[in-house]
């Protein structure tokens, strides 16, 4: 069984957004970058299948700016067999990113592609399931834990009441959620070792796509600043300040 595993550069999560004059983008100048904690999970789900036998080969794959290939080297160094970088300046909605999905999962003939729920930058919960539509595969979303078989897998999805399990042919397209694993560490050896490991690149204009950004952001506006807060000696004074200041109680 073959699998791709979609892995997307975002700003490092625990670095400090910043968002330019024109509040129109955040800044993404000389700010650290990281692997999509989501995609991380979908990476060692697929490192996991292929331990145990049940996944032959393990293909990343990303799309943007030259700089997406230290996230690719990552994956490499994770333990992907090799890495597919597809290169693109500009940055494109979620159905144009499922579309260049749709179009490497068949040239390469994966059985399961494996990515995460949402990308933390644009929140946008939506490249999974748009590509599913594309190659007209069943999805699991939320997934929180899977099972995979020769034709089938099954998945437990996170959903608002609880847990749901379902079945479907492979085939299909797995969405991950934060409790399906936990992230290996990269050691030095296997980072030395991602180096010698095949990282082919594309341009995205090569790939005879019709791709159009049917969205434009208009505006990024940072959160309203907090106040500072205040140190109080009492739990009297607190109660007086709840009820007569913030009026909560
Ligand atoms: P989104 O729908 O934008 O929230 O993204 C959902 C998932 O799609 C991510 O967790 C990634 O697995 C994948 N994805 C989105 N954008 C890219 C990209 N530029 N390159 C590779 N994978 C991506």
């Amino acid at each position: 069984m073959r699998c791709l595993v979609a892995v997307k550069q975002v700003i490092d999560p625990y670095v400090h957004i910043r968002i330019n004059k024109e509040q129109t983008a955040v800044i993404q100048e000389n700010v650290k970058m990281a692997m999509n904690p989501f995609d991380e999970i979908a990476m060692e789900a697929a490192l996991q299948f292929k331990e145990q036998g049940i996944i032959s080969e393990v293909i990343a794959v990303s799309i943007g700016a030259p700089g997406v290939q230290e996230t690719l080297r990552q994956a490499l160094a994770r333990g992907a067999d090799k890495a597919i970088m597809v290169m693109s300046e500009k940055s494109y909605n979620p159905l144009s990113i499922a579309k260049v999905l749709a179009k490497i999962s068949k040239q390469q003939e994966v059985d399961l592609v494996l990515m995460g729920k949402q990308a933390i930058d644009n929140d946008c919960n939506q490249t999974g399931q748009m590509l599913a539509a594309l190659l007209d595969w069943p999805q699991a979303t939320f997934v929180s834990k899977l099972q995979l078989e020769s034709t089938s897998l099954i998945a437990t999805r996170e959903v608002d009441g609880g847990l749901e399990t379902l079945k479907c042919k492979i085939p299909a397209v797995v969405t991950t959620d934060l409790r399906l694993n936990e992230p290996r560490v990269i050691s030095l050896p296997n980072i030395m070792q991602a180096k010698k490991k095949p990282l082919t690149e594309i341009s995205i204009e090569d790939m005879g796509l019709e791709l159009n950004n049917q969205i434009a952001t208009t505006t990024i506006q940072p959160p309203p600043k907090r106040k500072a807060g205040v140190k109080l000696n009492s739990v009297t004074e607190l109660v007086d300040k709840l009820r007569n200041e913030a009026k909560i109680i």
